[in-house]
């Protein structure tokens, strides 16, 4: 693979320029509470698997987030075995393909739940307002709600890609991980 690799020196900047809604939000969850559940850790920790993120940043990653809140021997026993079925190494040694949008919008997160795609399962004033304070202009947001009324939750994640990079992107997102990879592509452009 030769796409853009997310590391652990670059994972703090890449959140804000270059993860689509979905992955960020959770991102910011884990920051906050120092822990995910099920589905999050899943759909976050596919997601840095195909952007590039190396088996040992993920091990570190993973373990420096959730021994704030509970000491190694716990984090051994309980969580440790996950990730690194994510990256193939134990259990059915899954090789995991990204989820694609589809997928993720076919979820049904609980209301106590944050994995999933934004633009479907959040309300859309909550949407409205984190675009305005990502400094989406009130076009964009005007578009992004009229999508998200249309169902047409690509659409919407595409506006806020083209928003967020001040360029005009005229094909549509279809996973987290084909929106990181182009938000690369557009750096210094
Ligand atoms: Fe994530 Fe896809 Fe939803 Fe965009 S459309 S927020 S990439 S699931």
């Amino acid at each position: 693979e030769n796409g853009p690799k997310l590391t652990l020196d670059n994972i703090n900047e890449a959140v804000e320029v270059h993860f689509p809604l979905c992955i960020k939000s959770i991102h910011e969850i884990l920051r906050k509470n120092h822990h995910l559940k099920y589905d999050c850790k899943m759909q976050y920790g596919i997601f840095l698997k195909c952007s590039g993120f190396e088996y040992e940043d993920a091990m570190v990653f993973w373990r420096d987030e959730f021994t704030q809140k509970m000491d190694t021997e716990q984090y051994d026993k309980k969580y440790l075995y996950l990730f690194k079925h994510q990256y193939g190494k134990v259990g059915s040694r899954l090789d995991y393909k990204p989820y694609s949008c589809q997928q993720i919008q076919s979820w049904s997160p609980g209301p106590l739940q944050h994995h999933g795609c934004p633009f479907k399962h959040w309300d859309i004033d909550k949407v409205l307002k984190r675009c305005e304070n990502d400094g989406l202009n009130n076009e964009n947001v005007g578009f992004i709600r009229n999508y998200m009324r249309e169902g047409k939750y690509a659409e919407a994640c595409t506006t806020y890609f083209s928003a967020s990079h001040r360029i005009f992107k005229e094909n549509l997102i279809e996973s987290p991980n084909q929106y990181f990879e182009e938000s690369c592509k557009t750096e210094g452009a």
